[in-house]
């Protein structure tokens, strides 16, 4: 019988380097949201790269949080440390522009790592080929990687070949997922996430961060191709709740114009949205509210 490589690949670096884009590349279809603020992911997303003989399972995680202030960004956090558990491979990414002190807290943990890990140099579409070979010396005096690969996920260059490698390095395993499965979250979930990334590119400051979304309820039409969707932006002070509807209504309907074309792209399907503001004060230190967002195990 044909050998058949598997294995969880789980991707870590700081935020805003370009790991959510990297991903979606890879499996072809954007399944976790990129806007150029960071920490834009909040949960971790797998992505599964299947052919005949390999099945890749990525996982996106958002980036670690230096100091965090509120258990909302702990529980991001307990995410990341998570992903340095149970991976077969450790796709570390960085790009030109990142500095990293010796007692950085993911050097640290990635010299414990027992698994390959790859040196992911993203963004080489920014800078100079000289540039880069001085970058690629500093690196590989630092920490004992299985691979460098040099990349950019955005023009998509070298990233087949970092496939490649991954699937040489991974070991013999089973088809964890289905062949054509290509994420293991919900399409509502994905709703969720479409609306949220809306919302980052609509609203400033601290508006963004201080949002969640929930989506109370996801109707797929049984007669046609149509989902009916109500969905709660949650804010945690009242005044955000105003700028988030804006004057007349006409910032919110512009936000539910937005993510309906967007969710339609994604699903395929016609989509119904309707969008409601409520303030929950400190819900980004409520256990409750953080279990209810799926930031928490029961
Ligand atoms: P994450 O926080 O690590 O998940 O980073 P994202 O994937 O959200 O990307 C952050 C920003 O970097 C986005 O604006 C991307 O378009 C941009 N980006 C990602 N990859 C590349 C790349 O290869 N080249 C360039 N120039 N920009 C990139
Ligand atoms: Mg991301």
């Amino acid at each position: 019988m044909k050998k058949h490589n598997s294995g969880f690949v789980n991707i870590v670096g700081r935020p805003n380097v370009g790991k959510s884009t990297l991903m979606n590349s890879l499996v072809g279809v954007r399944m976790s949201i990129i806007t150029n603020k960071p920490q834009t992911t909040r949960h971790r997303i797998i992505g599964i790269v299947s052919d005949e003989d390999s099945q890749i399972v990525f996982s996106d995680t958002p980036g670690i949080i230096k100091d965090p202030a509120y258990k909302m960004q702990k529980a991001m956090n307990s995410f990341v440390e998570g992903s340095f558990e149970d991976a077969d491979i450790m796709l570390f990414l960085t790009d030109p522009l990142e500095r990293y002190e010796e007692d950085d807290p993911i050097i640290d943990k990635l010299k414990k790592v027992k698994v390959p890990i790859f040196l992911v140099i993203n963004k080489i579409d920014l800078i100079k080929p000289e540039k880069l070979i001085k970058l690629l010396q500093l690196w590989s005096k630092r920490l004992e990687f299985a691979e460098i690969f040099p990349i950019s996920a955005l023009k998509k260059k070298n990233t087949k070949e970092l496939v490649k490698f991954i699937i040489r390095y991974l070991p013999e395993g089973p088809v964890y997922y289905p062949k054509d499965q290509l994420t293991d979250k919900s399409e509502r979930f994905f709703a969720s996430e479409i609306i949220r990334e809306k919302i980052l590119m609509r609203y400033k400051q601290e508006i963004p961060y201080s949002c969640e979304v929930l989506i109370e309820t996801y109707k797929v039409d049984p007669k046609r191709p149509l989902i009916r969707i109500r969905a709660d932006i949650i804010v945690s002070r009242k005044t955000q709740k105003s700028i988030i509807i804006g004057k007349d209504g006409t910032t919110i309907r512009s936000l539910g114009i937005d993510s309906r074309k967007e969710i339609e792209k994604f699903t395929g399907k016609q989509v119904h949205l309707e969008l409601h503001v409520r303030v929950k004060e400190g819900w980004r230190n409520d256990d409750d509210m953080l279990k209810n967002f799926g930031y928490k195990q029961s």
